[in-house]
């Protein structure tokens, strides 16, 4: 519940944070790990996991997803929601999100070529002024096509309704990388972004899956599916985790494609490589059911 306070924050609708509990612990235990966060990209403690989306007709993996970890000395794995708005705050998550951009692009280069990375950008990342610059010399310094990039943003990062918000969307989009609307249904969602702004990716939250079994949910996901299709774009949907919700996702053949735990949980550099070269980019989901 923290987290969403503080997101609200980071997120720039002008929500403050409040401390919950024992304030004066939260407030110290932040001031460390703003400290910490400041240490830890100057010594690269910091490392990418990898998840796979996969094309549901093809079974092939089409993309994988890059997502922050930081493994701390004392605390152990930290989860990226609770780097993301802290880095946000000190004004350090231009730094850390070059650095993600830039690590992600090149461990792209060693994977089959049919296979794209996408990389989640905050708010303040997609907002800043030279990101189209940003983005090129990530191009640039590890030779990864345009095309097998793909950004995620988030609804939040729309709110601004601006020139530039569109103007940079349609830069982005004429170097030739995706975009791609993430968490799709979380936000302060207007339907109207779907078609306003260039975007050739939806990824519906797994928020969605909730009660899919039962036929008001089922229509709901159904339908924001089919818009977003009607709309030109693939549609993804998040957090799968059974077979069950993999059949009811599958069904009218409107999502493209999906990620979650059914197919694999975020892994590691080395272990993603060893996944895409074993099954040739091809995802054996058969396998993992039976697992
Ligand atoms: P996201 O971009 O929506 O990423 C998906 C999150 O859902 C990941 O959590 C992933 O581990 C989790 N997930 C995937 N499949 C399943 C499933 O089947 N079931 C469940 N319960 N969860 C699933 P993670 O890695 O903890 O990341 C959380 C969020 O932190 C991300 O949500 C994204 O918003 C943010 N984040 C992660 N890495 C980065 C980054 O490099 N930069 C930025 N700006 N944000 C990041
Ligand atoms: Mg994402
Ligand atoms: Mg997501
Ligand atoms: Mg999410």
């Amino acid at each position: 519940a923290d987290m969403a306070l503080y997101r609200a924050k980071a997120d720039g609708r002008g929500t403050f944070c409040f401390f919950r509990g024992e304030m004066a612990e939260t407030v110290e235990s932040r001031r460390v790990l703003e400290l910490d966060l400041r240490k830890a990209l100057a010594r690269e403690e910091f490392e990418l996991f990898y998840q796979p989306l996969v094309h549901l007709k093809s079974g092939r993996i089409t993309t994988c997803e890059a997502l922050l970890r930081w493994n701390h000395p004392t605390r152990g794995m930290v989860s990226p929601m609770d780097i993301i708005p802290v880095a946000e705050e000190m004004g350090l998550i231009l730094d850390l999100g070059r650095w993600i951009l830039r690590k992600a692009c090149m461990e792209c280069m060693r994977w089959p070529e049919a296979v794209s990375v996408a990389v989640n950008f905050s708010s303040q990342q997609f907002h800043q002024r030279d990101i189209l610059s940003e983005v090129r010399y990530a191009l640039e310094v590890s030779g990864l096509p345009a095309h097998r990039l793909e950004i995620e943003i988030t609804e939040s990062s729309l709110l601004r309704n601006t020139e530039w918000t569109h103007d940079a969307l349609r830069q982005l989009h004429s170097a030739g990388v995706k975009i791609s609307l993430d968490d799709f249904g979380t936000g302060y969602s207007s339907l109207s972004y779907l078609h306003n702004f260039p975007l050739q990716k939806v990824k519906i939250d797994r928020s969605f899956l909730e009660g899919i079994d039962t036929d008001r949910p089922l229509m709901l996901l159904r339908g924001v599916a089919r818009l977003s299709a009607d709309l030109g774009m693939a549609v993804v949907v998040e957090g799968i985790e059974t077979t069950e919700q993999l059949e009811l996702v599958s069904l009218d053949g409107t999502v493209t494609e999906a990620q979650g735990y059914l197919f694999s949980r975020p892994v590691s550099g080395v272990r993603i490589r060893e996944l895409l070269d074993a099954s040739h980019g091809r995802y054996l989901h058969d396998n993992n059911v039976k697992a």
